[in-house]
């Protein structure tokens, strides 16, 4: 006796649940997903994705961005940005000094 699944059975291509029944997708190679990895697949594309910095509009890599409030700068703008925070911090501080 073969110990193949039943015809019309779907398995979940990463965890092997049994998705026959339940929501899934499938992929451009015909497997299926469960709802679970799927998103978790998706949540691991965008890690790896990138984004577009916020400061500048150029498109960088995930190392290369810092997340402020949600939304991605790189580094030479996170660069200008303290720059121009520290430079007015620097003058808010000598005007409580008096000088
Ligand atoms: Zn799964
Ligand atoms: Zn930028």
């Amino acid at each position: 006796m073969s110990t193949q699944a039943p015809a019309g059975a779907k398995y979940c291509c990463k965890c092997s649940k049994d998705v026959t029944h339940q929501q899934r997708m499938k992929d451009t190679e015909g497997r299926y997903w469960c709802p679970d990895c799927s998103k978790k697949d998706e949540a691991k594309k965008m890690e790896h994705a990138g984004a577009v910095c916020k400061g500048c509009g150029e498109a960088f890599s995930k190392p290369q961005l810092t997340w402020i409030g949600g939304l991605p700068y790189c580094k030479p703008c996170m660069t200008s940005r303290f720059a121009v925070k520290k430079t007015f911090l620097g003058r808010v501080w000598s005007q409580l000094k008096g000088e």
